[in-house]
């Protein structure tokens, strides 16, 4: 008799899974099936799986995962082809930036977007610390922030850890019954936030890692946490970037929005957008359709592909 469950927490050996009856400890049992990619784990925090119990009905061995909705994947090492998946069946990625202590640039919201872009997650961004927001020119900035990325279908919401502003009227009801990802650079604010949300996190969310028998480090593990109101919050302890397979200069303008709907009318079908004739993503670019901001991050990005990668 089979169960279903959703892995909430995974240590590389055990897995903790949430279940109807309540969580349950659950291991893997001899080779487990991969699909094609070449993956370091083959269970991640998000899967949905399917366990059988075990005869002394303490522990549980899962028997199989349920199809992917999506998935985030990090590159083990830059060399080796192996990847290592984060975190899966993802609704929503918030990005917490801030604008002070530290300043969270532009150009890393961009690169954030493409990767969420890529594993199809809607994205939204959380200005943490407005508490410090008080002089013109971190206004301006904030302002800015809102008007190049809500106009791409990325909300912007503005919240303070620290002093509750915006939690309980915009951050939680839009975490409800959702599976969220939240990310960030460190310093940004993202224990705090999460010890407000679920104070029980303040003893896990130290960095889970693993080192291999050479002593390189390879894993950092994702947790789950579920929500009250339902949902869960996935945090992925010290990753900054997520890694994006095999990503070429052809796929990238795919991951900005505002490019997307342009690219089936540049001349030259492999186009780059750069100064090729006949493009039409520099022409719509020239009358204003594209922020010239954005289209800075494109070109960087597609000339920095590989520290990306
Ligand atoms: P993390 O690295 O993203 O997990 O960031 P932390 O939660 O550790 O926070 C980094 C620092 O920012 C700590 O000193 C926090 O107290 C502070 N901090 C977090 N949220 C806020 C906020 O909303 N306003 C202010 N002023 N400081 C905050
Ligand atoms: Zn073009």
């Amino acid at each position: 008799m089979e169960q279903k469950g959703r892995v909430i927490k995974s240590t590389g050996s055990w897995y903790e899974v949430e279940t109807e009856k309540g969580p349950i400890r659950a291991r893997l049992r001899g080779k487990f099936k991969q699909d094609d990619l070449k993956l370091t784990n083959p269970i991640a925090v998000g899967d949905f799986v399917l366990l059988a119990k075990e005869i002394n009905q303490e522990s549980a061995v899962i028997s199989s995962i349920l199809p992917r909705e999506n998935y985030i994947i990090r590159k083990s090492t830059r060399k080796q082809n192996f990847s290592h998946i984060l975190a899966s069946n993802i609704d929503q990625a918030f990005l917490v930036v801030t604008l002070k202590q530290p300043r969270t640039s532009l150009g890393f919201i961009d690169r954030f977007i493409v990767s969420t872009e890529s594993f199809r997650i809607p994205t939204t961004i959380v200005v943490n610390k407005m508490d410090l927001v008080k002089k013109e020119k971190d206004k301006e900035f904030l302002q800015d922030i809102h008007d190049i990325y809500e106009p791409l279908g990325y909300p912007v919401v503005e919240i303070s850890a620290l002093d509750d502003e915006g939690l309980q009227e915009v951050f939680l009801p839009k975490l409800s019954g959702k599976t969220t990802l939240l990310s960030g650079h460190s310093g940004v604010g993202k224990s705090s936030l999460l010890n407000k949300i679920i104070p029980s996190a303040s003893q896990t969310t130290k960095e889970v890692s693993s080192f291999t028998s050479k002593g390189v480090h390879t894993t950092t593990f994702a947790e789950m946490f579920p929500l009250e109101g339902g949902g869960y919050l996935i945090d992925t302890p010290g990753i900054k970037e997520f890694g994006i397979l095999d990503i070429d200069d052809q796929e990238l303008s795919h991951y900005f929005v505002e490019m997307r709907k342009y690219l089936g009318q540049c001349k030259y079908n492999n186009c780059k957008h750069l100064n090729e004739p006949g493009c039409k993503v520099l022409e719509v670019l020239e009358e204003g359709y594209i922020h010239p901001y954005r289209y800075d991050s494109y070109v960087k990005i597609l000339h920095e592909e590989d520290t990306f990668r």
